[in-house]
């Protein structure tokens, strides 16, 4: 046995991490169901590197050096399980199945639970930067036993892409941890994109700009506080001509997103933690609104659903609005990433793995769709102080967002008027003033829920939990046992 690690699953991802194995120095084992994608990369890319074929998996397992390390590339789900089924009798006490695929947490903790009583270690982990990043070098985010990282962290960190010295690779903590930050880290793409995707409509809608003109302005803003990548494919996106047409190609694709459900489970799981990660949600809902079609196409044909007129902004109204929608932006995305890293510490606290979010915001700098300039700020604000209870807290970004906060308003409100849809905007707007607040409406909806089903309240002036007795004579009782 003289293989380093093993990869079986030899699909775009799987061929490009093991190329990437190989390329750092690594003996690398390979294994697919279907032959064919095992000679076809030994035939074409053999010659980078120290590569094991195999044939069948028994022979596979049996050319790795103990402990085994097994990375499995194959799709998510069943096929995951199936692969692991096969693969479990073959391996020893000691060995470690890595998932690289884009499993769901929940069935991580699982399937580690699984291998943990045979012995085994299981290691989910997050994998960012697509095609791309798995042969040039991804952002890897395992979660496992602190053990087993012992013996894998060394070869992922050295196929990981390296930012400022530092590789964007970490032990995140036990079980579901490295998949559930990758699903938060997928949920924060989707709510950067929205917010870009808003700034373009409304500069677009409200100034009139053409797309070429819109793409200037991005690339201007990707030289200051916004610098990163989603920002500087924006531009490139913008500045598209499509050959058939001539037109800007952003106005010949069909305006209705879509997604694979990354998003979708962010928010699910941040509905059951209780965490208020909106600008993710709306993201997501934003997609859902743009792919109902048919529905879309309904509410236009009939033309009953009328907007306000004056659909542009002129003179005073004008000036500075470029800039306005930038601080917008800028605000909004500090109000998604802290309900990002909040999510992450509730998600944290809930199953025990004791993340590092400031490590996190480090691996998050290189390999994947969010890497951003941004993500050093948030990284020396969780050095500064790794208990900040919101991002929002921080010094840099308090200042960064109270500055912004004008102009923040002005564009949700201009947005509002000219009937230009800005969830993204407006949700992180309501989200920072709903944090900001002393009081909100909540003593309201507790005084509703007391009245129609007795579920009791809170009093400011003294302990316990009190009913008023509002289909009786109207007075209150104290109905913890506290004050029996
Ligand atoms: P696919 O998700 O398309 O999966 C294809 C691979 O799975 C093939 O090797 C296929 O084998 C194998 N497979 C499918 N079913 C089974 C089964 N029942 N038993 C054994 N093998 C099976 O490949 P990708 O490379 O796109 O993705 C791999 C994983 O990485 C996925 O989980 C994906 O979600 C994740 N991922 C993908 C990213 C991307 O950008 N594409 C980015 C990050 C993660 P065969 O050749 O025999 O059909």
């Amino acid at each position: 046995a003289r293989a380093d690690i093993g990869v079986t699953g030899l699909a775009v991802m799987g061929r490009n991490l093991a190329r990437n194995f190989a390329r750092n120095g690594h003996v690398t084992a390979l294994h697919n169901r279907t032959q064919s994608r095992v000679d076809e990369l030994v035939a074409q890319f053999g010659a980078e590197g120290d590569f094991v074929a195999s044939t069948d998996l028994a022979s596979f397992v049996a050319s790795l050096k103990r402990p085994r390390r097994v990375m499995i590339m194959v799709k998510a789900g069943k096929a995951t399980d199936a692969v692991i089924d096969e693969l479990v009798p073959l391996l020893e006490e000691g060995d470690i199945v890595i998932d690289g695929g884009n499993a769901h947490f929940d069935d991580t903790r699982r399937r580690e639970q699984a291998l943990r009583a045979e012995g085994l270690h299981f290691v989910g982990t997050g994998v960012s930067g697509g095609e791309e990043g798995a042969l040039n070098g991804p952002s890897i985010m395992p979660g496992g036993s602190k053990e087993s990282y012992e013996a894998l962290g060394p070869i992922l960190e050295s196929i990981a892409v390296d930012v400022d010295g530092t590789p964007c690779c970490t032990y995140v903590g036990p079980d579901g941890a490295g998949h559930f930050v990758k699903m938060v880290h997928n949920g924060i793409e989707y709510a950067d994109m929205q917010l870009i995707a808003e700034a373009y409509d409304l500069l677009r809608q409200g100034l009139g700009k053409t797309p070429a003109e819109l793409a200037e302005v991005f690339r201007t803003w990707n030289e200051g506080d916004l610098e990163s990548f989603l920002i500087e494919i924006t531009a490139t996106v913008l500045d598209k001509v499509d050959a058939e047409t001539g037109k800007a190609l952003v106005d010949v694709i069909v305006d209705a997103a879509e997604q694979k459900g990354t998003g979708r489970w962010t928010v699910q799981t941040a509905l059951e933690l209780g965490v208020p990660t909106t600008g993710i949600a709306e993201a997501v809902f934003a997609r859902s609104l743009s792919g109902s079609v048919d529905q879309r196409k309904a509410v236009q044909a009939a033309g009953t659903l009328v907007g306000p007129s004056g659909a542009s902004l002129t003179g005073a109204e004008a000036e500075g609005f470029v800039e306005a929608v930038r601080d917008a932006l800028y605000a909004s995305k500090v109000v998604a990433y802290a309900q990002g890293f909040d999510m992450i510490q509730a998600g944290s606290d809930q199953y025990g793995w004791d993340v590092d979010k400031g490590a996190m915001a480090t691996i998050w700098r290189g390999g994947c769709i969010i890497r951003a300039q941004f993500l050093n700020r948030i990284k020396e604000a969780y050095d500064k102080d790794a208990a900040l209870a919101s991002l929002l807290l921080d010094d840099y970004f308090a200042s960064a967002v109270s500055n912004a906060q004008d102009s923040w308003r002005r564009v949700v409100a201009t947005a509002v008027r000219l009937g230009v849809p800005v969830p993204g905007f407006s949700s992180a707007l309501a989200y920072y003033d709903g944090l900001r607040r002393e009081r909100l409406g909540a003593a309201l909806v507790q005084g509703q829920r007391d009245l129609f089903g007795a579920h009791t309240y809170g009093r400011v002036d003294k302990e316990g939990t009190y009913h008023t007795l509002w289909s009786g004579d109207g007075s209150e009782e104290r109905q913890d046992t506290a004050g029996q």
